[in-house]
């Protein structure tokens, strides 16, 4: 890990929460001042030149240059608003604030799943304008069902917004399974039919806007990053438990991606040499004992169902979960050797990355067998820390609409590059 940079100073006054990554990371290195003066004031909300200069390391004459010029390219503003001088709070010197201009530009973020796609419309400064969701059927589908579903759901988001698609600057996907952002291909998701499709071009061409996609598991984890608990935070991990088990990771206050799109499948890391067979083909990955169809599959056994009864994996799983509040104690037993397999898979991910929080996350968080503070401490339990501060474990049981804004972040962010960053047309 990259040594903890010094907390610098941007906390944002009250009503201007702002947006983005807190820390200075690796990745501002490459940036253009102009981009890191603006994303400075976005991530604040709201900030005095003086606040700029200090926080960035700049002198006032380049500060007040940077900021005029992005005044006049209509990406901030100067407000009402008086900001304090941080220094010296008692005296509190008034000076004139700055602030991004919401409606420079506009970004749609969607999560694609596998019973409904939900979306947000948020402003270049990160506030959501408007929410929307479309339900689907829960079977696979060709990339074309998937680019008009979308597009349904767009023009939905669109109507309830009130603005026109040309409103938007560019369009962030997420979906689950391996996505290579770079070339915008996906070799496979459990939501399509068939492998290697150019999903990014099939719906930049049928949205008719810049499309960017990502693994859902890294639109959560960007979500937090520019949202969330992990906005000063330079190293933590999030895992998921929804279908299946996925992980991102921020190193360095940067989203780590892997070489070839297929890193953080932290669901089929192995837990048990020739173990129980998994949906990718090999035995023994930790998702084999941790997702829904695992624990359906055991289910059907313990509770003497017939697993083709059953509506859905999902449903077997509630009442499993309703047999073990109930006292059922096989169905007990199958939520504590869940949650003892994520305590492994967990412990092993703090004992690789040592990151300073770990954040679970996802719909089945609310069965809280899997979380309960025995899971928590037998995680500790198989992490060595030789008397050191434990690693945070935090539990956030959001809806979907928060890996929505991850994905608008990762939207955002591209935006935000091609306006400001190398090769933008000043
Ligand atoms: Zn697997």
């Amino acid at each position: 890990m990259s040594p903890a940079p010094l907390p610098p100073v941007v906390t944002a006054p009250e009503g201007y929460a702002g947006c983005g990554p807190l820390l200075p990371g690796p990745a501002t290195d490459s940036k253009p001042l102009r981009q890191r003066v603006f994303e400075h004031v976005r991530a604040t909300g709201i900030a005095a030149r003086a606040d700029v200069s200090r926080a960035l390391g700049i002198s006032a004459g380049s500060v007040t240059q940077l900021t005029s010029d992005l005044i006049a390219q209509g990406y901030l503003c100067e407000t009402a608003e008086i900001t304090r001088d941080r220094r010296e709070p008692a005296r509190g010197r008034p000076a004139v604030s700055l602030a991004v201009v919401p409606k420079a530009h506009r970004v749609i973020g969607i999560k694609l799943s596998d019973e409904r796609h939900t979306a947000v419309l948020a402003d270049f400064s990160g506030t959501i304008l408007a929410e929307a969701m479309l339900p689907t059927p829960p079977v696979r589908k060709s990339l074309d069902q998937i680019c008009d579903e979308t597009a349904e759901l767009v023009a939905r988001l669109l109507a309830e917004a009130d603005l026109p698609l040309d409103a938007i600057s560019a369009i962030g996907i997420g979906l689950s399974g391996l996505v290579e952002p770079e070339t915008g291909a996906v070799p496979w998701s459990p939501l399509l039919i068939g492998t290697d499709l150019p999903a990014r071009d099939a719906l930049t061409q049928r949205l008719g806007r810049p499309v960017l996609i990502e693994n859902d598991a890294n639109m959560l984890t960007l979500a937090e990053l520019w949202f969330g608990a992990g906005r000063a935070m330079s190293d933590f991990a999030v895992v998921t438990i929804e279908h299946g088990v996925g992980m991102g990771l921020v190193v360095g206050n940067r989203l780590y991606r892997g070489t070839r799109g297929m890193g953080m499948e932290l669901g089929h890391t192995k837990v048990h040499l020739d173990g129980a067979l998994c949906r990718c083909g090999q035995r023994g990955c930790l998702e084999a004992y941790l997702a829904d169809y695992a624990l359906a599959r055991e289910a059907a056994t313990a509770l003497g169902r017939n697993p083709r009864n059953q509506a859905s994996p999902q449903a077997m799983l509630e009442a499993l979960f309703a047999e073990a509040k109930t006292g059922n104690m096989a169905a007990r037993s199958i939520f504590r050797r869940a949650g003892r397999y994520l305590a492994l898979g967990l412990s092993n991910v703090i004992q690789i990355f040592d990151p300073e929080l770990v954040i679970l996350s996802g719909e089945r968080m609310r069965y809280d067998y899997l979380y309960a503070d025995e899971v928590i401490a037998e995680t500790l339990a198989l992490t060595l820390n030789h008397g050191r501060q434990p690693c945070r474990i935090e539990i956030h049981n959001w809806g979907d609409m928060v890996w929505a804004r991850g994905a608008a972040a990762l939207a955002l962010s591209y935006v935000t590059d091609t306006a400001l960053g190398q090769g933008a047309v000043a």
